[in-house]
């Protein structure tokens, strides 16, 4: 399991003092230094605003950060394209969890609507990083080779072969 970023060398090392207290809601200050909350395509104050107006949660599965779920700040991708003039109006980001915003993407692919970067980007980011906080897996010691599975289990149930998408 060396791949993993919790095993047992790591696991002696002092709790970083972000991690020390409980997430509720971020605050603003402390989102842009919160690697797993992804801004992507939004600006970090548009994401903000997006992310507060939803209550970081989930659109679509109603999953809350405060639950340790990681959320992306993501377009309405069939409302506004990239260059688009209205492409940082926050009326066309969502909140929504990186398996959601994943596929999404494979929906796009499948449907001919984009070409594989995105979805092959998300996959691995998923992969990498898993689908909830490093707090989370930091107390959850199985929990991201669960999530990692729950990538995997995604990618074959569209007919994607996770060895092909993800190394
Ligand atoms: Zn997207």
């Amino acid at each position: 399991m060396s791949n993993s970023p919790f095993n047992d060398a790591q696991s002696v090392y002092q709790l970083p003092e972000a991690l020390s207290k409980p997430y509720t809601i971020p605050q603003p200050e402390y989102i842009s230094e919160m690697p797993e909350i992804n801004m992507l395509a939004f600006s970090s104050d548009v994401a903000r605003q997006i992310g507060e107006r939803e209550n970081w949660t989930c659109e679509v599965t109603g999953k809350r950060f405060q639950d340790s779920f990681l959320l992306h700040i993501a377009h309405d991708h069939d409302a506004v394209q990239r260059g688009d003039p209205n492409y940082q109006n926050p009326e066309y980001g969502r909140c929504i969890t990186i398996d959601t915003h994943l596929q999404e993407h494979i929906d796009r692919f499948h449907a001919g609507l984009e070409d594989d970067t995105a979805m092959l980007r998300l996959a691995r980011l998923a992969y990498k990083n898993g689908l909830r906080t490093n707090r989370y897996y930091f107390f959850h010691k199985k929990a991201l080779e669960e999530d990692r599975e729950t990538i995997r289990k995604l990618l074959y149930s569209n007919d994607l072969n996770p060895f092909n998408i993800l190394f």
